[in-house]
């Protein structure tokens, strides 16, 4: 008490006092010039939390107290506090700290924080709920991580003041708010603050702001205001503390909770709401990072969604650490974070179109594909019906070719071998001969007095004597002997394999048949003929023309005979 007389009085110019004694003195006392500057901050002295005394007609002693309070280090009052009151330091980590905390921040913390709040710090875990699913805002990731604006916003926060916050998972925005509700958790990262909420929870100073926005399907037309569009359906997330807010204000309002931005959107592309309310910054990443086209920003309010951390309102000492949490963050700063979250947005958004793209490329070739397998299958159907033709076609060519070729070797009149093929039989038979040794013989026949034929009974009766005569030859020749008309009346018989004997044997057999017919019309008609055999060394000529002489000797000695050339022996 005299202390405090001392300084009103002008005999001191500061005291030191529990500040709670000091006030209750200079209210009892009436000493008006006092006023209470600085905290001494010794640790393990806080709950006496002990200030200067100062006349208050020197506020520059007050700085000047102030200041020299704030460049006491932690190291210097635990010195202090370690000479005069002998107590054992405090220790820097309490066990509910998840990572030791470095010097510097608690330097940080110390000049920032008083020393209930740094008691409080160091006796509490931070337990803080977020919303899983709001970006660019803020996300649970995969790994469990807290990721997005007020992640990084709160890390620079954190960084900068050495508190530490303890994120606890949750899986939807509204369980956050439950377990806020029931103390599972000390704080909300980013929340705005509501009549409703306040009944639970403080407010630092917003840190992020956005207007709030509609969104509806691309053909709607812009929305002036937000009382033109209130009798229609409109979404807002579960739990959001505007639709609390509009609902107060527009009683009437049909608002249809949905679970999340994406979910909102969804319901709007597909008509079951009119427009979906939110923040610009989730509206619009969501937009574009799941590649929605058919679903606008069609208006604007004038209420701006102001964000703040949310704290226990059963923990004063938290509100006061969390808003010079808060305090730290600057404008630029938020700025900077949104612009880095929408560029990662854009980027994913670009991802998703190239997915996208990817995706139709993909179908469009498999459907390239299908069609194209469809056609090459039409086309070998195709094909194998054509092959099929065409092998038919090719089979009645062969048929052809071979009656062709039959009647291109054979006489038209009496249908055996014609001279042409004669000949290449000839040549064959010769070339046979000549490579394996093999006999080969002719027999060369002329009807005798064919001329009188043709001229008593006319042109065709002498024809069908020839082609009797033909069937005759046929009948009575081997199968392997080929059988032709020569020229005209006379025929020639090519045998292989033969002997001159067989050969005379079978010319006479053959002169005896014919001269026994009875040729229609005609009756009797005979034939000369004329045998040679092939004799190695021989031009094929030579052959011919040996069994023509003794064709000719045969109608020299009387017609209806046989002669057979003996060869050159
Ligand atoms: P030779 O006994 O000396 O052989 O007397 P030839 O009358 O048979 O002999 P020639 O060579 O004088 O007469 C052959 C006749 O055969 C002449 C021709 O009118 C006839 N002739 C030839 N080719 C055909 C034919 O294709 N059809 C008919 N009907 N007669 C033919
Ligand atoms: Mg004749
Ligand atoms: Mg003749």
């Amino acid at each position: 008490m005299a202390s405090a007389k001392a300084v009103a009085y002008g005999y001191a110019d500061a005291t030191i006092g529990v500040a709670a004694v000091m006030q209750s003195l200079i209210g009892e006392l009436g000493l008006t010039n006092i006023a209470i500057s600085g905290e001494a901050k010794i640790q393990g002295m806080a709950q006496y939390s002990l200030h200067f005394g100062v006349r208050n007609d020197w506020p520059e002693l007050v700085s000047l107290l102030d200041k020299a309070i704030a460049s006491l280090s932690y190291q210097e009052l635990q010195q202090l506090r370690q000479r005069w009151l002998m107590t054992q330091p405090l220790p820097r980590e309490t066990a509910h700290r998840q990572q030791p905390l470095a010097v510097p921040e608690i330097v940080k913390s110390q000049t920032l924080f008083t020393e209930e709040e740094l008691n409080y710090l160091n006796q509490r875990v931070i337990r803080m709920c977020i919303d899983p699913d709001w970006m660019p805002f803020e996300r649970l990731n995969p790994a469990g991580a807290h990721i997005g604006m007020a992640s990084e916003l709160l890390a620079i926060a954190q960084q900068r003041t050495g508190v530490q916050l303890q994120l606890v998972p949750t899986r939807s925005w509204s369980e956050s708010l439950e377990f806020a509700k029931g103390r599972k958790c000390d704080i909300l990262s980013l929340a705005m603050a509501t009549p409703e909420r306040l009944t639970y929870m403080n407010f630092t100073s917003p840190y992020i702001s956005f207007p709030f926005v509609i969104a509806t399907r691309s053909e709607e037309i812009f929305i002036e205001r937000l009382e033109d569009v209130l009798d229609k359906p409109l979404g807002m997330v579960k739990g959001y503390a505007y639709a609390e807010l509009l609902r107060i204000r527009y009683p009437d309002l049909q608002l249809h909770e949905v679970e999340s931005v994406s979910a909102g959107l969804r319901k709007v592309q597909n008509g079951e709401i009119y427009g979906y309310i939110d923040a610009l910054a989730p509206i619009a990443y969501t937009l574009q990072s799941e590649g929605v086209v058919d679903v606008k920003i069609a208006g604007k309010f004038d209420d701006k969604w102001e964000l703040a951390v949310g704290v226990r309102n059963d923990h004063p000492l938290l509100l006061s650490i969390m808003q010079k949490v808060v305090a730290t963050i600057d404008e630029r700063e938020t700025r900077e974070v949104y612009n880095h979250w929408f560029s990662v947005k854009l980027e994913q958004g670009t991802d998703y179109r190239l997915i996208g793209n990817i995706v139709a490329v993909a179908l469009l070739i498999l459907l390239v594909m299908f069609i194209w397998v469809h056609r090459i299958q039409a086309e070998r159907a195709r094909t194998q019906e054509a092959l099929e033709k065409l092998s038919l076609a090719q089979a009645e060519l062969e048929k052809k070719n071979l009656q062709l070729q039959q009647q291109a070797n054979s006489d038209a009149l009496t249908g055996l071998s014609n001279r042409l093929y004669l000949d290449a039989i000839l040549l064959s038979e010769y070339q046979r001969s000549q490579r394996y040794g093999s006999h080969f013989g002719v027999i060369l026949l002329d009807i005798d007095h064919f001329k009188r034929v043709n001229d008593s009974y006319g042109h065709p009766v002498g024809d069908e004597v020839l082609v009797a005569m033909a069937a005759i030859l046929k009948a009575g020749s081997r199968l392997t002997d080929t059988v032709g008309r020569w020229g005209g009346e006379e025929f020639l018989l090519i045998c292989p394999a033969a002997q001159l004997i067989g050969l005379g044997e079978l010319a006479e057999k053959l002169r005896s048949v014919i001269a026994a017919h009875n040729f229609s019309h005609v009756g009797h008609c005979t034939a000369s003929f004329g045998v040679a055999l092939y004799q190695q060394g021989e031009r094929l000529e030579t052959l011919v023309s040996r069994a023509d002489s003794a064709l000719y000797r045969a109608k020299a000695a009387g017609r209806n005979r046989v002669e057979v050339d003996e060869g050159r022996a």
